[in-house]
């Protein structure tokens, strides 16, 4: 592959080429790339902001994460934290800064994934810093959302009996991180062996390049339904469960048999050697959506064609257990599982 040094192009090179990938499509951006800052308006909606990092060696891997799911990884996660509002977002910003040992071919990979997210999700880029780094790859977006004041959901407002929902499936992000680890160590052992991922395909893939539910946000718009408490799940079920039920100071039940759990988390957790609750309690970087809405409203959704599962209820009491398939009630506290 042909490869560009950064400073043959320069910042404002690198910025013009940028931009000159992108259009603006939404009403609410009055001025995208260009000037000192961006303006964006709004006439009767509230407008929410958010911003997440991903840091090399933290948060990602260069040796198994392709640029390009890195950059669409990035806009996804942002976008969530608005979804998981009940909003939509609009613009993004993105912030990198990069060594010299990317290329500008490299940095094309990257917005070429960030161009991907953008398309699918209706977003517009309209800004951002770009600057030089001298460890690793930073990358971090801010997004933009807009929202009528009641239609929005909070951590803070679930209700006793509420019942709490989750979106897609869970366990798999997690499982896909640690498959990722052992092929690239077992590469490192031996790198004749180049690893065969074809095995765990859905489980990579929900690692290296999740989606944001925005569909479930679109199902809850059609239903007219703003659900009482809603949270995207970055760290995990039993954790951000833990956010929802001490903002809203609720206990909870939640059952083990109701988790939605696909096939391939049973069977590669075995192959892994773990207990897949560990994945699916404590899995980070899932996010689906967990929110709770009232029960009637919960009677009145037709559930056939859209993924949503019904894990549980919140309580008065200020109880937070989860009950095993053998009836025992256990506590679910911010270590999780492991107390069972
Ligand atoms: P300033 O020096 O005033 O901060 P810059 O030269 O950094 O301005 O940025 C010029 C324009 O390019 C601004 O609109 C800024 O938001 C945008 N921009 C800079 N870096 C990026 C980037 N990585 N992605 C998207 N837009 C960017
Ligand atoms: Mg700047």
């Amino acid at each position: 592959m042909k490869r560009t040094e950064i400073n043959e192009l320069g910042e404002f090179g690198i910025i013009k080429r940028i931009n000159s990938k992108f259009e603006n499509v939404h009403k609410s951006t009055v001025l995208g790339i260009g000037d000192d800052a961006a303006i964006t308006s709004s006439d009767k909606e509230l407008i929410l902001i958010s911003s997440d990092m991903l840091i090399e060696g933290v948060h990602f891997d260069l040796s198994y994460t392709p640029l390009i799911h890195l950059g669409y990884k990035l806009v996804v996660i942002n976008l969530s934290d608005i979804f998981s509002m009940n909003c939509y977002p609009n613009q993004i910003l993105i912030n990198l800064a990069i060594s010299n040992k990317f290329s500008i071919e490299a940095i094309d990979e990257i917005y070429k994934g960030i161009k991907y997210a953008c398309d699918d999700y209706n977003i517009d880029l309209i800004g951002g810093d770009t600057t030089s780094s001298m460890s690793g790859l930073v990358m971090s977006c801010t997004v933009i959302g807009y929202g009528h004041k009641k239609q929005i959901s909070y951590r803070d407002k679930a209700k006793v009996d509420d019942i709490i929902c989750v979106s897609g499936d869970l366990g798999r992000a997690f499982l896909g991180l640690l498959i990722l680890q052992r092929e690239k160590s077992k590469y490192l052992d031996e790198p004749k062996n180049q690893p065969d991922l074809s095995k765990y395909k859905k489980l990579v893939e929900k690692q290296l390049r999740p989606e944001a539910r925005k569909d479930i946000i679109d199902y809850f718009k059609s239903y007219k339904i703003v659900p009482n408490s809603m949270i995207d799940i970055s760290d995990g079920l039993s954790s951000d469960l833990l956010h929802i039920s001490n903002s809203s100071d609720l206990g909870f039940k939640i059952f083990e048999e109701k988790l939605p759990i696909e096939l391939d988390t049973y069977s590669v957790s075995r192959e892994l050697n773990i207990d897949y609750l560990e994945a699916v309690l404590n899995g980070g970087e899932e996010y689906e959506l967990l929110f709770s809405i009232p029960v009637d409203k919960f009677d009145s959704l037709n559930l056939d064609n859209i993924d949503i599962t019904p894990i549980g209820h919140f309580t008065k009491n200020k109880k937070r257990s989860i009950v095993q398939k053998n009836g025992k009630e256990i506590e679910l506290n911010s270590k999780g599982w492991k107390h069972f």
